[in-house]
C-alpha cells in the first residue's frame, strides 16, 4: 500500500470507531472533533490527511508547529497540545486556534499578554492531572476552581473546557475512571457558573484509549499513531 492508501484507510477506520463509540454513548459523531496529532510526521503525510478532509491538527512541539505552519498556512487549524514554555508563547499565538495545555498561572498570563498584543482572543483548555502521576502535567483537581476564577477575567483568554492525558494502559478499561473523573469535574465547574468560563470541550482520548474516552464524554480526541503510524521514538 502507498502512504496515501494507508492514511486513507486509517482515517476511515478512526472515523468509524469514533462513530461507534459516540453512538454507544448516545451521542452524534458530528459533535466530536478529531485532532490529528502530527509530532514527527512530515508535511507530505499531513497533506494526505488534509485530502481526506482532516482539518484539525495537533502539535506538542513549538518548533515543529512553526515549520509546518509556514508551509501549510491557512489550509488547516492547529491545536497546541503539549507542555508550553512561557518564552515560546509568542511564536504560536498567531498560529493556533486553541491551546489545550494551560496548566499554570504564568502561562495563562503570558498567553493573555501575547494574545492582546496581536489583537485576538485565544481559546484555551485547562489541563488537569486526574491520575495524580508526578510525570503528568496539569493542575490538580483541587486547585482547578481557584485557578479558573483567577483567569476568568483575562480579556484575551476564553476558557472552553478541560483536557487530560491518561496514563498508558494495556487495557483502556483500566483508565476509564480518569475520563469519568474529568467529565465529573467539568459538570461540577459548569454548576459554579463562573463568568467567562465555558465547559463545552473535553479533550481526552488518544490512539490507545479514545473509544473509552468518548463513551465517557470526550468531544475532542487527539489521535496520532492510529492515523500516521507508529512514531519511532518515545511518546512525548
Ligand atoms: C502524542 C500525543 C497524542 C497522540 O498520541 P497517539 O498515541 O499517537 O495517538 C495526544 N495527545 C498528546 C498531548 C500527545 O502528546
Amino acid at each position: 500500500m502507498t502512504l496515501e492508501q494507508i492514511i486513507e484507510a486509517n482515517v476511515n477506520d478512526v472515523r468509524a470507531r469514533i462513530r461507534r463509540a459516540a453512538e454507544k454513548g448516545g451521542r452524534s459523531a458530528d459533535d466530536i472533533l478529531l485532532v490529528a496529532v502530527t509530532k514527527t510526521v512530515p508535511v507530505s503525510a499531513i497533506e494526505l490527511a488534509i485530502q481526506k478532509k482532516v482539518n484539525q491538527f495537533g502539535e506538542n512541539r513549538v518548533q515543529e508547529l512553526i515549520e509546518k505552519y509556514d508551509i501549510l498556512k491557512e489550509r488547516c487549524n492547529w491545536h497546541f497540545i503539549g507542555r508550553l514554555q512561557t518564552n515560546k508563547v509568542k511564536y504560536i499565538v498567531d498560529k493556533v486556534s486553541m491551546v489545550h495545555s494551560v496548566d499554570r498561572l504564568n502561562l495563562a498570563q503570558e498567553i493573555q499578554k501575547r494574545a492582546e498584543a496581536v489583537g485576538r482572543v485565544m481559546d484555551i483548555l485547562v489541563q488537569v492531572n486526574i491520575s495524580g502521576e508526578d510525570s503528568k502535567a496539569g493542575i490538580s483537581p483541587g486547585e482547578l476552581v481557584p485557578f479558573l476564577k483567577r483567569i476568568a477575567d483575562f480579556p484575551n483568554l476564553k476558557v472552553k473546557g478541560l483536557m487530560t492525558i491518561a496514563p498508558f494502559a494495556e487495557d483502556p478499561e483500566d483508565i476509564r475512571w480518569v475520563f469519568r473523573g474529568l467529565k465529573n469535574i467539568s459538570i461540577d465547574i459548569g454548576r459554579e457558573n463562573i463568568d467567562n468560563i465555558d465547559m463545552h470541550y473535553l479533550s481526552m482520548g488518544m490512539s490507545n484509549d479514545f473509544e473509552v474516552a468518548i463513551e465517557e464524554g470526550s468531544n475532542i480526541v487527539r489521535i496520532g499513531s492510529s492515523i500516521f503510524g507508529e512514531r519511532h521514538y518515545p511518546k512525548g
